[in-house]
């Protein structure tokens, strides 16, 4: 994403927390500032890195975990658990329900994205989770797979 688009999103994340507790505070926005230049997800250290190479700014790691709790509750971004990373959210806007985010990763790259599933297949997937006697409400998708282009390099070799 470049520096245009980075600044549009930044300005709607900022009316997106206008209510919370200190809204998007300096550190929270930096911190949305790296994912969203990010192709990939990173990791909260990560992170950490590239605040200081890109702007001097040394942050501790419990700060950007912090930063990262935060951002989660706005659902501005997200935690791939999988693979202990986070993203930010793909549909970045102030309307953004995600009731229905699912997350496909790369078991050979990690590479990562976030797709809306149809919300019947959603409800029906959660009815099986609610069989089995687990809760089902507020629980992530996450689909370890193989992506296309990982996909076409087993075949080649
Ligand atoms: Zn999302
Ligand atoms: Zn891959």
């Amino acid at each position: 994403m470049n520096q245009v688009k980075v600044d549009a999103v930044i300005n709607a994340a900022r009316d997106v927390c206008k209510h919370s507790y200190k809204g998007l505070t300096k550190n929270r926005q930096r911190v949305l500032e790296i994912l969203l230049m990010q192709e990939q997800p990173i990791s909260a250290y990560e992170i950490r890195d590239k605040t200081h190479e890109t702007i001097g700014l040394s942050l501790r790691a419990m700060s950007v975990y912090r930063a990262l709790e935060f951002l989660e509750s706005m659902k501005l971004a997200h935690r791939v658990n999988a693979a202990n990373k986070y993203l930010a959210c793909k549909s970045l806007s102030a309307k953004c329900q995600h009731q229905s985010s699912l997350f496909l990763i790369c078991k050979s790259c990690q590479r990562t994205a976030e797709i809306e599933a149809p919300n019947n297949i959603i409800q029906s997937f959660y009815q099986h989770i609610e069989a089995a006697d687990f809760l089902a409400k507020g629980s992530q998708l996450e689909v370890i797979t193989l992506c296309n282009h990982c996909k076409q390099a087993m075949h080649t070799l």
